[in-house]
């Protein structure tokens, strides 16, 4: 008995990889029309092949890319482990197939299809399997009739005629499991003689093809030169703001509207801005901006500025291909969105800059200029004697009342090293500058919270205390030079 008289419904290319043929050219030679093939449920034939070609083609025009890909297959579980294992049982058992059925050095279908599938890709647009490349060819491969063949997970062991009532789509790892736990015997009585060899299929299986660019990240600082630009944007439908900004958010309600229809409720956000010139050069579908902490909307961010990094999801032109040139565009293009936000230092960074960006979160001190008010009018002696202790101070802040709707109820201490009177304005107005520790609340450290944090300026100063204007002037790690 030969190979093909005892798998009649077998493709060429299913032959040679039954016979564990590890030479890939082999896999793209000319083959006869045959009916599709019940092993790889036509999936290694010429017209799954060619159709799957002329899916990739729109996507790959939409791209740049340097001719590198890398492939990534999912396949019916019935061709890719019950019809293999059923066919390698047949032949071995007429002596036609040394290797065990299981043997893990058998050529997988999802090797022979990576041959297949690479070769045809070279051939239509010069593209190269490269281990490295930036560009993710993802290959869904479908056979609904076929699905059935698995149908043995359904049912209960103990009681195998009747079936287990689980979710109709049979999980392939569930599949995987059930199968590795068989011996060859198990697995033959499982499977039933009707399906050694595997039986004929009328319809090959569907392909849907679609393909990723790696994510690409970028990093820099921002200024916030304004007190009602929003550092990510808020939509009506997001969660009211803090009372104070209600009317500022209203001022600007309905000005603008994002891609989804939905109106913002400040006019522009420092997320804006920083991934304007991304959204423009590279298109991709999606552009997360994370930045190291946040300040309110009525709080600028001057001095160095404040780090951010945004992750781009699949960018329309490979990372490799980015060039300065195109950064530069970025960087221009962020910069005509406003007057009130300055992005700086702006550049691709490597996956490990999230990382720094966390530890920068940790360990980052802040400088703050508060303009402050008092009810009673104190002078400058007072204020310097008060305020300017040797050692700062070490508060124990209760989670301020405007943010316990989206924080934790909790008592953390934070340290301000230093308090600084820089101007007295007038008898009940003078100017602070304050460095302290990263998470630390300011406005609450003035006012006092209503006693929920200590010592507060209000409290030290014996009087009704407020902020008025507040200010981040710079942002820095005791490893970066102030
Ligand atoms: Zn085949």
């Amino acid at each position: 008995m030969s190979l093909v008289s005892l798998l009649p419904t077998a493709c060429p290319r299913c032959i040679l990889r039954l016979q564990n043929i590890r030479t890939p050219p082999s896999y793209t030679r000319p083959i006869r029309p045959t009916p599709p093939c019940s092993l790889c449920l036509g999936i290694l034939q010429d017209p799954a092949l060619t159709a799957l070609i002329t899916a990739l083609r729109p996507h790959l025009s939409a791209l740049r890319h340097d001719r590198r890909f890398k492939i990534n297959a999912s396949l019916p579980i019935s061709a890719s482990l019950l019809r293999d294992r059923a066919a390698r049982h047949v032949l071995h058992h007429a002596n036609l197939h040394p290797a065990s059925p299981t043997d893990p050095h058998n050529v997988s279908l999802r090797e022979a299809v990576k041959w297949a599938v690479c070769a045809r890709v070279h051939d239509a647009f010069g593209m190269r399997y490269h281990p490295d490349a930036q560009l993710f060819v993802d290959l869904s491969f479908s056979h609904t009739p076929s699905n059935s063949d698995a149908a043995f997970v359904h049912t209960d062991p103990a009681n195998p005629h009747k079936r287990r009532r689980l979710q109709n789509d049979v999980s392939a790892t569930a599949v995987v499991r059930a199968a590795a736990a068989m011996t060859d015997q198990q697995f033959v009585e499982t499977m039933g003689p009707r399906f050694f060899p595997p039986p004929p299929i009328e319809q090959p299986a569907e392909v849907a093809v679609s393909v990723y660019v790696a994510p690409v990240l970028f990093a820099g600082r921002y200024n916030k030169l304004s007190r009602v630009v929003s550092q990510t944007p808020w939509f009506v439908d997001a969660p009211p703001a803090a009372s104070g900004l209600a009317a500022i958010a209203r001022a600007n309600e309905g000005k603008v509207t994002d891609q989804y229809g939905r109106r913002k409720r400040t006019e522009l956000s420092v997320e804006d801005a920083a991934t304007a010139g991304i959204r423009e050069v590279l298109n991709p579908d999606k552009a997360t901006f994370t930045a190291g902490g946040r300040e309110d909307v009525d709080v600028r961010m001057l001095g160095k500025g404040r780090p951010f990094v945004v992750e781009v999801i699949n960018p329309k032109i490979v990372p490799a291909l980015i060039e300065e040139e195109m950064v530069e565009r970025m960087r221009a293009l962020a910069a005509s969105v406003s007057s009130s936000v300055v992005i700086r230092d702006f550049r691709m960074v490597s996956k490990e800059y999230f990382a720094q960006m966390r530890s920068f979160e940790m360990e980052k001190k802040k400088c703050y200029r508060c303009v402050v008010w008092t009810r009673r009018e104190v002078g400058s002696e007072e204020l310097k004697d008060k305020l300017e202790v040797q050692g700062g101070f070490m508060l124990r802040q209760k989670t301020p009342l405007r943010v316990l709707h989206r924080r934790t109820q909790a008592v953390r201490e934070r340290c301000i090293f230093e308090a600084r009177l820089t101007r007295v304005v007038s008898p009940n107005f003078f100017v602070m500058d304050v460095v302290a520790a990263a998470g630390t609340y300011i406005k609450e450290f003035v006012h006092g919270d209503h006693g929920r944090t200590l010592p507060n300026v209000a409290q030290l100063l014996d009087c009704d205390a407020d902020i008025v204007q507040l200010d981040v002037t710079d942002i820095y790690t005791d490893s970066e030079k102030r």
